[in-house]
């Protein structure tokens, strides 16, 4: 039977266009956009403030024996026009973006007791469907009957450049070179860990949009979300 409001679940690898394609879908088609990636990014901060988490280590038990006591929220900021995350309280957007989170995050995000915790909020977020989620595993954890799945991938070169872009942008003084490792490690990291790893769902549709213009791959999800839909 057709449905008014689906899921859609977006997965892929590090900075390729993700979060933009997801917040395109969800204001085009009045859906609740939700970056996972976010979550994952502010317990890291929260075990790098207190000194549980560094580029060097983990300290694994340490983290899951705090993880009850560690609040992270997506709350939607109408003067900004986006979705903001907190962090047991505190506006923490900005500093979820750097890159000293993003050298660790790929470590805490291993680990299944953070999995299950995030895995579990996410769940709930989306229950009543009209939801876009990105991440890793949407389509193969999260959300695995989600109507519609889409696995995003572009060349590596293009993905370190647009984040570079985007960082410079925002002021983070930070080289091409460091982003494009950043990006690679990321990506080892989170295909190849033991608990819900980044792989392709058998059922979704592969979006390369390394020659693709932000246009033209909204165009193409559209099409792919009213196939769904009739
Ligand atoms: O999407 P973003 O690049 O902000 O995600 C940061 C990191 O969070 C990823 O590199 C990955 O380690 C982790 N992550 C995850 N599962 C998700 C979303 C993000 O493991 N569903």
């Amino acid at each position: 039977m057709a449905k008014d409001k689906i899921t859609i679940a977006i997965d892929g690898y590090s900075s390729c266009g993700k979060s933009t394609l997801a917040k395109q879908l969800a204001s085009k088609l009045n859906y609740t956009y939700v970056d996972s990636g976010a979550m994952y990014r502010a317990i890291t901060l929260f075990a790098i403030h207190y000194g549980l988490a560094s580029k060097e280590t983990v300290l694994v038990g340490e983290l899951i024996s705090v993880l009850d006591s560690i609040d992270v929220t997506l709350k939607y900021d109408s003067e900004a026009e986006k979705v903001t995350t907190y962090l047991n309280g505190e506006n923490v957007e900005e500093e979820i973006r750097s890159m000293q989170v993003s050298e660790v995050v790929s470590f805490v995000s291993v680990i299944k007791e953070v999995r299950a915790k995030l895995r579990s909020l996410q769940q709930k977020l989306g229950e009543q469907g009209g939801v876009v989620m990105d991440g890793r595993d949407i389509g193969t954890a999260v959300f695995p009957d989600a109507e519609l799945k889409i696995f995003m991938t572009a060349s590596p070169d293009v993905r370190a450049q647009r984040r570079f872009d985007e960082l410079k942008k925002n002021g983070k003084s930070v080289s091409l070179e460091d982003v494009r490792n950043n990006l690679i490690s990321r990506d080892k990291e989170d295909t190849s860990r033991k608990e819900n790893p980044l792989i392709q769902a058998e059922d979704a549709v592969v979006l390369d949009n390394t020659n693709l213009t932000p246009s033209q791959q909204i165009e193409l999800a559209l099409l792919w979300v009213k196939s769904k839909l009739v």
